[in-house]
């Protein structure tokens, strides 16, 4: 290992140790040692602390203690004499610097308006963990990269980040070159930065690179099983993020006030010795020195000198990531990191639907002679006809055949169209059946993108996600406004039968129910068993997408599981699942009920959408959904209770579940059902209300919806139990929960 860059990595780490010394001195002087410490909406404390010291920092003074231990941590600065070619004390010093830079971006947090300018997030809460976390683990993004400093010209940045976008890598952006981030460029260049995007900028300083590893540290406890404070855990932190998450930092440019063989600042040597401890390496485009493979990681930890053209496959390579490029003939990028980009009135070219015109889209099973393969047509004006800033009718007509296509796979493939359009750069596309509402923005129509291309996009990956089940696909893109309005009487008429048959589903209609085992690569405990009147916790996963998942790919995660005798009809027990669950969660379940959650529950990984939980005081349940941030009348957040109840347990009283199961008939049914629900977050309530009052009618309950208390009524269980006796809540007068 390199003298330089050992000896830069501890000054550095002396350097931030020092600085956090200073910070907690000024702000306990300040505050007091009793003031409360701790970032937004989390259950992990401060998660550095927590993982690498298993301390629960609560308040200023617990820092104390915490700036102890990174003291401990520190090595010595080499000099001629005692300089061993050693990584360990490297690698320490930057735990030492991790712990630091916690203590300084959580002091921040005392001061709500730290984050500058407007574009810098900041911590991001268990939440988005846990939302973005499952496209890390089913591979829709194949790793992250935390981008540290700046490019030379704005023009290289973008063509940097469009590549990653592309490339469907999240994107974390954290201190500078110079004063100077990507993120000021990308900001600068109206690039749109959110998670959604796959563009998170975290801060400014280089201490805002803590947030990236603090989401790490987060993953590993959350997904990895991995417990907090334990002295192996700095090893299996390594090793988890090592195999599980594909990460890697991209120092780019060199610093003016460094020293001239070192080219970068001693305080980012110090956070990229924290990084390794990660098992992330570091990849630069200047000519720091390198580390080369050492035995705990069989890739280098420092690679530079590398040409900003060649960075992102030199990663790739490196970090062993398997990325998938779609190839769309279509004139502008591609990729999922676009799908959450929006496109402003001003930036719009036309727009279809919303509630400026007629819009619709429908696929539909035909004859496979009915079906010429490939065949794109538009029927109406193309986009030369059309005049820019004005809205048109649109109805995208998908004609499918295939020798193994059901009729009841028509939905699955047609609620896939959303993700598939608005992956394209420039695309705006919202909504599904007859409420989409598309854009296309001016930029994407100066690179010559037409009406024709959404239809591209539809035609290549359907074929690319569905060969197993489909052989031909045709489009008809429609922007005639009196064809439009004929055909969507049609597809009127389709959509309702499609409900008819789909809502009317019940689990007593089948043979076969579908397990879901995809988070079992960070919770392997874990299995869904889908059914129809309950899809998988995260809300992805419904029955027939399960099934048609499963006639895709026979070796996916997937699996029909037959009933097999019925042992439990109210609570929902069968002796084949409870055989097949037994198998699958490695023998550490025996037995799960489907409709109850106080008696053997099905378990949660951590994507779940909500959470259900008892509310004792209340003899009922409260349902909370991920992004609520507030306290709940059981007395925790999202997370706290998130923190207990994932990980592939069962946890009487609580289970996390997706929200269309909440206006399912099934709803915890052997406990009571719907007459139990007490209490919901508003947001949630308001958002499922259509389902759930229509579900509460058809139980004769009607009147129940406007007595389920939310965040407005009651916070905790003394004022939510007088609420519900002023307006005499049903659940008060059942049977006790337990
Ligand atoms: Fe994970 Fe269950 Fe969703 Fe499958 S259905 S992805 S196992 S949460
Ligand atoms: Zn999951």
């Amino acid at each position: 290992m390199s003298k330089i860059i050992a000896t830069a990595a501890i000054r550095g780490a002396h350097e931030m140790v020092n600085r956090a010394e200073m910070a907690l001195k000024a702000a306990i002087k300040q505050y007091g040692k009793e003031e409360i410490i701790a970032y937004p909406n989390t259950a992990y404390y401060l998660p550095i602390m927590y993982l690498f010291l298993g301390q629960q920092v609560k308040q200023m003074g617990d820092l104390n203690y915490s700036l102890q231990e990174a003291k401990k941590l520190l090595g010595n600065i080499p000099s001629e004499k005692n300089w061993l070619p050693y990584l360990g004390e490297t690698l320490d010093s930057g735990v030492a610097t991790l712990i630091a830079e916690e203590i300084i971006e959580s002091l921040k947090y005392k001061n709500p308006n730290h984050l500058k300018d407007d574009f810098w997030l900041g911590f991001s809460g268990d939440n988005i963990l846990r939302s973005q976390g499952i496209k890390l683990v089913d591979g829709r993004m194949p790793g992250f990269a935390a981008i540290v400093g700046c490019t030379d010209t704005n023009a290289q940045a973008v063509k940097l980040i469009r590549e990653l976008q592309e490339k469907n890598i999240l994107v974390f952006i954290a201190g500078n070159t110079n004063g100077r981030s990507i993120a000021h460029q990308l900001a600068e260049e109206g690039i749109e930065m959110n998670w959604d995007c796959f563009l998170v900028p975290y801060g400014n300083d280089i201490t805002a690179a803590i947030h990236a590893l603090n989401f790490a540290a987060r993953s590993a406890m959350t997904f990895g099983g991995i417990e907090a404070g334990t002295f192996k855990a700095t090893k299996e932190i390594l090793m988890y993020n090592n195999d599980r998450v594909h990460a890697f930092v991209m120092a780019l440019g060199a610093d003016k006030d460094a020293d001239k063989d070192q080219l970068i600042t001693d305080e980012k040597y110090a956070t990229a010795a924290g990084a390794i401890n990660f098992g992330f390496p570091v990849i630069s485009d200047v000519n720091i020195p390198q580390i080369l493979p050492t035995g705990i990681c069989n890739y280098e930890h420092v690679i530079s000198g590398v040409k900003l053209d060649e960075i992102i496959p030199r990663a790739i390579e490196l970090r062993d990531l398997t990325v998938k490029v779609e190839n769309i003939p279509i004139p502008v990028l591609y990729g999922a990191g676009f799908e959450g980009e929006r496109v402003r009135k001003e930036d719009m070219y036309v727009q279809f639907g919303g509630k400026y015109s007629e819009a619709f889209e429908l696929l539909l099973m035909k004859p496979i002679d009915e079906v010429e393969d490939g065949k794109i047509e538009v029927i109406g004006p193309e986009i030369e006809d059309m005049k820019e800033g004005e809205a048109y009718p649109l109805a995208m007509m998908v004609e499918v055949a295939g020798r193994d296509f059901q009729e009841d796979f028509e939905t699955v493939l047609e609620r896939r169209m959303h993700e598939f359009i608005s992956c394209a750069n420039g695309i705006f596309h919202m909504g599904q059946r007859a409420i989409i509402w598309l854009r296309i923005s001016k930029t994407a129509h100066k690179e010559g993108f037409r009406v024709k291309d959404f239809g591209e996009i539809v035609l290549a990956r359907m074929h690319n996600e569905f060969s197993s089940i489909l052989d031909r696909i045709q489009i008809k893109l429609y922007t005639d406004g009196a064809k439009v309005a004929e055909l969507h009487k049609l597809a009127r008429k389709v959509y309702a039968d499609r409900d008819d048959r789909i809502g009317g589903m019940t689990d007593e209609d089948v043979d076969q129910f579908y397990s879901c085992t995809l988070c079992q690569s960070y919770a392997p405990n874990h299995v869904c068993m889908i059914t129809p009147e309950r899809l998988g916790l995260c809300g992805a996963y419904t029955w027939l997408d399960s099934k048609a998942s499963y006639q895709i790919n026979k070796h996916g995660p997937n699996e029909p599981v037959d009933k097999g005798e019925c042992l439990e009809p109210v609570k929902g027990q069968w002796k084949n699942v409870n055989d097949y669950i037994a198998v699958k969660s490695n023998g550490t379940l025996s037995k799960f009920n489907a409709y109850s959650m106080m008696e053997d529950p099905m378990t949660s990984c951590g994507c779940f959408e909500c959470i259900a939980a008892i509310v004792p005081e209340a003899n009922g349940v409260m349902i909370v959904d991920r992004d609520f941030t507030g306290m709940t009348p059981v007395g925790m957040t999202f997370s706290t209770m998130a923190g207990q109840v994932g990980g592939g347990l069962q946890v009487p009283g609580f289970i996390g579940i997706g929200k269309l199961y909440i206006s399912s008939g099934k709803f915890i049914s052997a406990d009571g059902g719907h007459k139990r629900i007490v209490w919901m977050s508003r947001q949630l309530k308001e958002e499922i209300q259509d389902r759930l009052k229509e579900r509460l009618e058809k139980n004769g309950i009607g009147d129940l919806f406007d007595k389920i208390a939310t965040e407005e009524n009651a916070e905790d269980p003394d004022k939510l139990l007088t609420y519900l006796e002023q307006i005499s809540h049903p659940a008060l007068e059942m049977d006790p929960m337990f």
